[in-house]
């Protein structure tokens, strides 16, 4: 067992993290309160190979693995969650879906576009019934000659209003349960798809999360995603890979916060020392930094794990579990470092108070995910 990071690796996480602080830094209270999605900064980053990172050379993407992805994604989520949110559900959801169960034709025609982002991605699966019990789909798709024809609403997709492209979710056999929804892959424009209501959220506001709905949406039946009846399964797949760029995204924010906290603790004096010299503090400091550092461990073991091939259903949840609950403690304990001044917007930890949440309930909130590991743990 050896942990320790490739040069090329070590570059990629110093590439990003100049790019982060230098073009992300300056404008990330500009996003948030204008809850604008970066375009300019994701096409950038797509012109840098960071849209398409999974995905082979052949189809335009930078061949790199999960380990290089959670590298990409904590590094822009220490700066800011929004971006490492929009770039993982780019990556791993709809651009993954489309590599991983598309045709070779479907390949050639989107995973192009994607990776280079000149397309934006988004995954389609959560319905207002339908969360955590994602197999309670109600959209239905109805064969119609050799197209399909696309009824029903989504909630909360990344990207539902930005994104040029969607992987959605509908029931073509109500008869067979999980195994009776496919996927399909939906163009904007398309006739009856269109965004519905914008969320006006808590954190990630900079990050597009909207409603979807299709009315009478007719798409040809080359758009049908994976085999008919297996779009359910195939999530379930998809989401063993997002859960661990979840996991970045929280790992990256947790660490943004506890770098906050350590400058600002060295700088803020009070009773005559830095606060950093009383034992609270330093206490303080030392969970944040041994937990983040586990979230670190489980995050990139499932990372090389699925680099590796393996099965990761387990191993992803538990990251993401784990590094969620992490930043979210983290995030509360660098408020109370900073005060009064962890209260308000002209600090960074206040923003990374509200974004970390999303990190329980995204791609699976902690109790499913607590749910997925006990379940492979029994079988
Ligand atoms: C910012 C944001 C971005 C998102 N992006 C996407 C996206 O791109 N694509 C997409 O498809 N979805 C997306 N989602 C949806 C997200 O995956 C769901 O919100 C999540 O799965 C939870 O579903 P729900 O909100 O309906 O909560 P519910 O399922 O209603 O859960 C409510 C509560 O009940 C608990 N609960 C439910 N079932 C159980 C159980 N069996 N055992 C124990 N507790 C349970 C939950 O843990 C939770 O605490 C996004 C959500 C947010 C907030």
């Amino acid at each position: 067992m050896e942990i320790r990071f490739t040069e090329e690796q070590e570059s990629i996480r110093t590439t990003v993290r100049d790019f982060a602080e230098t073009k992300i830094r300056p404008k990330v209270m500009e996003y948030d309160e204008a809850q604008r999605f970066p375009s300019e900064i994701m096409k950038e980053l797509g012109e840098m190979g960071f849209l398409g990172i999974l995905i082979p050379e052949e189809y335009g993407g930078a061949a790199l693995g999960y380990v290089e992805y959670v590298i990409t994604i904590e590094e822009l989520s220490r700066v800011d969650g929004s971006v490492g949110l929009g770039v993982a559900a780019h990556n791993s959801l709809c651009t993954g879906h489309i590599f991983a169960a598309g045709t070779e034709e479907q390949r050639r025609k989107y995973l192009p576009l994607l990776a280079s982002g000149k397309w934006i991605g988004a995954w389609s699966l959560t319905e207002p019934t339908a969360g955590s019990d994602a197999a309670g789909t109600k959209s239905v798709a109805v064969r119609d000659g050799k197209d399909w024809v696309l009824n029903g609403s989504k909630t909360f997709t990344t990207h539902g209003s930005v994104g040029d492209v969607a992987v959605v979710f509908a029931v073509t056999d109500k008869g067979r349960g999980k195994h009776g929804i496919s996927a399909f892959i939906v163009e904007k424009g398309t006739k009856g798809f269109r965004a519905g209501k914008k969320e006006n959220k808590l954190g990630c506001r900079a990050s597009d999360t909207s409603e979807i709905i299709m009315e009478d949406c007719r798409v040809p039946g080359a758009n049908l995603l994976g085999g008919e009846g297996e779009g359910f399964v195939d999530a379930m797949k998809i989401l063993d890979g997002g859960r661990i760029s979840i996991a970045a995204l929280a790992l990256g924010m947790a660490q943004g916060a506890l770098d906050a906290s350590l400058a600002y603790s060295r700088e803020r004096r009070q009773f005559e020392q830095p606060i950093s010299a009383f034992q609270a503090i330093q206490w303080y400091l030392a969970d944040m930094a041994t937990k983040i550092e586990a979230a670190r461990l489980l995050t990139f073991r499932a990372a090389v794990m699925k680099d590796r091939g393996q099965n990761t259903t387990k191993e992803s949840a538990m990251a993401k579990l784990f590094a969620g609950e992490t930043a979210v403690w983290v995030a509360d304990r660098a408020v109370q470092i900073f005060g009064g001044y962890g209260f308000v917007k002209d600090f960074p930890v206040e923003k990374f108070y509200r974004d970390v949440k999303l990190c329980t309930i995204g791609e699976g909130t902690s109790e499913i995910q607590r749910l997925v590991i006990a379940r492979q743990l029994l079988k």
